[in-house]
């Protein structure tokens, strides 16, 4: 999912790691080519996934080397999504669930060696939850640490029985005060603390990461929420506040989209540090 997810290099390894995307594909080459119907039944059984890109080598997307899949497929619509270009399924390639596993288990040796593993990510990768859960099924089975990159909003699409299978979660919350989060991704805070709440009483482990956007996210009041969230999972074992920037403006440019945060600053170290004192008032590790 989630974009938008690191002022960091993860930015530059998203936008220009496209390797999955100079396969072929087992279907066809093109998703748009395929009926609404088909796609469906692929959301469904899991059997094809629709893929935006796949990277391997970066250590920004959980613990250890990743092999990190970028999957199409988004409802929310973010302010400073830095890849719009993954909201519509149908902007993703076909893959066969048996291509990307044999894709994914040649990398098997060095991930473990290096103690990382895979994290599926989008896109909102709970949007094709049926293929996330079979990679994932598959993936412990070959030994892997899995971890699910998330804005929780289709936290729903997974049982409790789903969720043993994530090692890690990387949540993100995007906003603490309900107004604030619609503002931000138009849709509701309710299915993102939902997913909090069960991922705190089954004790899966959670980093939670935060965006921060001046003049949109980061007023004390809301960062306070964020972090009163944060407090009540147990199973947290960290926060990243991510400070936003202007990376992905070209992609809205290019899509047509109006970008609303055209004007917008990245976060002064200072607003930061407020930021961070705001979690560390409640013992959260905060990076
Ligand atoms: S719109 Fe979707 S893909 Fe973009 S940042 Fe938000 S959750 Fe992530």
């Amino acid at each position: 999912m989630g974009s938008n997810k690191l002022a960091r290099s993860r930015y530059a390894f998203k936008t220009s790691g496209n390797e999955g995307n100079s396969e072929l594909p087992e279907v066809s080459s093109n998703a748009e080519l395929l009926t609404t119907s088909t796609i469906q039944t692929h959301i469904d059984d899991g059997s094809m996934g629709y893929v935006h890109s796949y990277e391997i080598g970066s250590t920004m997307d959980g613990p250890g080397i990743r092999f990190v899949l970028f999957l199409t497929g988004c409802k929310l619509r973010c302010q400073y999504c830095h890849n719009p270009d993954t909201w519509d399924i149908r902007n993703g390639k076909p893959y066969a669930f048996d291509k990307m596993m044999k894709k994914i288990n040649s990398y098997t040796e060095v991930l473990k060696i290096s103690k990382g593993g895979l994290t599926i990510s989008g896109g909102e990768p709970g949007f094709q939850h049926a293929f996330v859960k079979k990679i994932f099924k598959a993936a412990k089975k070959l030994g892997l640490h899995t971890c699910l990159d998330t804005s929780g909003f289709l936290g729903a699409n997974f049982s409790d029985e789903d969720l043993m299978d994530i090692d890690l979660h990387l949540l993100d919350i995007k906003s603490g005060d309900p107004e604030v989060y619609k503002l931000v991704t138009k849709q509701p805070i309710q299915p993102t603390l939902e997913l909090a709440e069960r991922l705190s009483r089954l004790n899966r482990p959670v980093w939670v990461r935060f965006v921060l956007v001046p003049g949109l996210t980061d007023s004390w009041e809301n960062v306070e929420k964020v972090a009163d969230i944060c407090a009540n999972i147990q199973s947290l074992e960290r926060v990243e506040i991510l400070r936003f920037h202007q990376l992905g403006k070209s992609k809205w440019e290019q899509l047509g989209i109006n970008y609303t945060l055209a004007e917008t600053e990245t976060p002064t170290l200072e607003l930061v540090e407020r930021v961070r004192s705001q979690f560390k008032a409640r013992n959260l590790t905060v990076y």
